[in-house]
């Protein structure tokens, strides 16, 4: 096990675009890639917000930073990250951010909840006196690797993700004690689900966006485009 504090400091910097957009080789984009490329916003209440934004940017996605109800618009997608959990719920009912992003969840745009993220997008969430946005049939429990003291960094195996074991920073996570109907486990620790998928969902009680690996930046971004794919067709 490695201690936070050794950890190298997270993420390169986002890819710059100055003028044309790039892609993820650096060569200018064309309109017609533009036209395509899925716009993905960051929940920017708290949180690791650029490193996820950047992360985003690495596979190609733009990014948008998600302050109030009118940055959701026209999003593809939308990452809820770490933080705090109860500090979250008040800047969410502060800035009327709670019904705006459940409003578009129920328009169809996908989900990716990481640590405290996964706790804001639970229907139940044992530690809290109610859920909060309740996006996801599952329960979470706060806390449950101990104090900050306890966090700690794995490797994790994921089901269906090509490259290897992934390194995962789990820092006061909580765990997912239960998965409902439409969703499946993608790793465990110690027995317990640590990162699941749904239709138009990831969550992961970790912290994805602090190891500059993408992978699931860019599973999301997939599951993204495929609703994206999928809404311009029907
Ligand atoms: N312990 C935090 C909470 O309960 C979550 C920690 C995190 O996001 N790293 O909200």
């Amino acid at each position: 096990m490695t201690r936070i504090a050794d950890l190298p400091k997270p993420g390169d910097p986002a890819v710059r675009r100055n003028g044309r957009p790039r892609d993820e080789t650096g060569s200018p984009t064309t309109p017609a890639e533009e036209a395509v490329r899925p716009t993905i916003g960051v929940l920017a209440v708290q949180g690791d917000v650029a490193e996820h934004a950047a992360a985003l940017e690495r596979t190609g996605a733009r990014a948008r930073w998600v302050k109030r109800p009118e940055d959701l618009e026209g999003l593809d997608g939308l990452v809820l990250p770490g933080g705090e959990s109860t500090t979250f719920r008040t800047l969410l009912d502060w800035e009327r951010l709670l019904e705006a992003i459940r409003g578009r969840w129920e328009e169809g745009m996908p989900i990716f909840g990481t640590c405290a993220g996964a706790i804001l997008a639970a229907d139940e969430v044992i530690g809290a006196p109610a859920p909060h946005l309740s996006l996801l049939p599952m329960t979470v429990r706060r806390n449950a690797y101990g104090r900050q003291v306890d966090s700690f960094v794995t490797q994790l195996e994921v089901d269906g993700l090509d490259g290897g074991p992934l390194k995962a920073v789990f820092i006061r996570a909580p765990a997912i004690e239960r998965i409902g109907r439409g969703m499946s486990p993608l790793a465990t620790v110690d027995g317990e689900i640590v990162l699941a998928e749904a239709d138009r969902a990831l969550v992961a009680t970790f912290h994805p966006e602090l190891v500059g690996d993408d992978r699931l930046h860019r599973r999301f971004v997939e599951i993204a485009s495929g609703t994206k794919a999928d809404a311009t067709r029907t």
